[in-house]
């Protein structure tokens, strides 16, 4: 019977966690053992005496003996080098790993002899559409980036006939049309503003079109970027400064800017210079998803506000964790349609020829199988 083990995140600022009550008791239909760290739910709303109550034993966060006989963890972050090892050969890991120029995981999951899924790297198919994480949190992000937006707007967002005359709408401009940028819109048109989108693939006009937002085409010069695998490639250094011209009229405008355009593994596309700030009113927001990976937008900093010149620029980090609850629910879902093949009949089988778990399977009892995405190193 395989052994799951939900740990409690030690990660700063992390809130979320890798299973709810309601999949603990997937897990167990599955014929499977479940324990959870205590205290790993409460942060998203779930006691420790719900998961008890469905089934679940709780133990002591990072007790060597329940790690070390684990055959299953699931976390949100990779747990720390020396908790890995803990783990006995051949346990397997699962959760958002960040193995993008993560060598030191390498090495760890290398020396502990583990097997481990990155939900960064599930092929983008249909089959794998409920199991993926990234849309999940992604989604979520979109949203509250547009309520911080808000709430920080000197003005109001719809249009309104008031006694005291009409309030002209809020005008917003969306970066990126992916998972994250398409919620924002969808956001921010249920809050009544109008909506500009600037995204590389083509494809997406259509669908921005469809949420009731206006399409910016892509500027009209020879190197646009490619897509692989529904995910835009990098564009060149002359096709950017050719969308940023093109964009700075649009943001001179604009009341908030929504940035979440990215290409995976890489540095995030600058859009937003600081000329281009210049031009922008003061009492503007600006909220930028993308500032881990380098920023979409000068002068943006992770899980800070900074105002220039009055325009309020918002490194947006974590916001997955400002909804815990609703993130760690939909993030345990990911994980059950994820592992319901791996866990089937009471045992506990990665079958690496699957195109999904294949395309994820970092690590294989230690065995480092992606060497190339721990070499991205997220540069340009
Ligand atoms: P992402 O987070 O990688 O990137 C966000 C957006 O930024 C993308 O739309 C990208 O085209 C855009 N972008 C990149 N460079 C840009 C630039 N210079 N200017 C403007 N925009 C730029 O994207 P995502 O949310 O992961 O979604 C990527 C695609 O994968 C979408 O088509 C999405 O529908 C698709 N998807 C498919 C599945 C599935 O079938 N299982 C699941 C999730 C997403």
């Amino acid at each position: 019977m395989p052994r799951l083990l939900i740990q409690l995140e030690s990660a700063m600022g992390e809130t979320r966690v890798a299973a709810s009550p309601d999949t603990v008791k997937k897990f167990l239909s599955l014929g499977s053992k479940v324990a959870i760290e205590r205290g790993a739910g409460l942060a998203a709303g779930f006691v420790d005496a719900v998961y008890g109550n469905v089934g679940a034993e709780l133990v002591t966060p990072g007790d060597e003996q329940f790690w070390g006989q684990t055959d299953l963890l699931l976390c949100v972050h990779a747990p720390s080098e020396i908790s890995l090892q803990k783990l006995r050969p051949g346990a397997t890991i699962v959760g958002l790993l960040a193995p993008y120029s993560n060598s030191a995981l390498a090495a760890a999951l290398k020396s502990a002899k583990l097997s481990a899924m990155a939900l960064e790297l599930l092929p983008r198919i249909s089959r794998a559409q409920s199991a993926d994480a990234l849309s999940s949190q992604a989604n979520i992000a979109g949203y509250k980036a547009v309520l911080l937006a808000a709430a920080a707007l000197d003005r109001y967002f719809p249009m309104l006939m008031t006694a005291a005359g009409t309030v002209q709408p809020a005008r917003v401009v969306v970066l990126g049309a992916g998972v994250a940028g398409l919620q924002a819109v969808a956001t921010a048109k249920r809050l009544g503003a109008v909506v500009y989108v600037s995204d590389v693939r083509s494809a997406v006009k259509e669908q921005v079109e469809s949420l009731g937002a206006r399409f910016i085409d892509p500027p009209e010069i020879e190197q646009r970027p490619d897509e692989s695998g529904g995910y835009a490639k990098q564009a060149s250094e002359a096709f950017l400064a050719a969308q940023r011209e093109q964009l700075s009229n649009q943001l001179a405008q604009a009341d908030v800017v929504i940035c979440t355009a990215q290409v995976p593994g890489r540095k995030a596309p600058r859009l937003i210079s600081d000329l281009m700030l210049d031009r922008m009113r003061p009492g503007a927001v600006v909220v930028d998803l993308a500032v881990e990976q380098g920023g979409n937008c000068a002068n943006t900093r992770p899980g800070e506000t900074v105002d220039r010149n009055g325009v309020k620029l918002i490194g947006a980090s974590d916001l997955p964790c400002s909804v815990p609850n609703h993130a760690s629910a939909l993030y345990s879902r990911n994980l059950v349609a994820l592992l319901e093949p791996v866990l089937k009949d009471g045992q506990l089988s990665l079958n690496i020829e699957d195109e999904l778990i294949a395309g994820c399977l970092i690590s294989h009892n230690g065995e480092i199988r992606h060497n190339n995405v721990f070499n991205m190193g997220g540069s340009n």
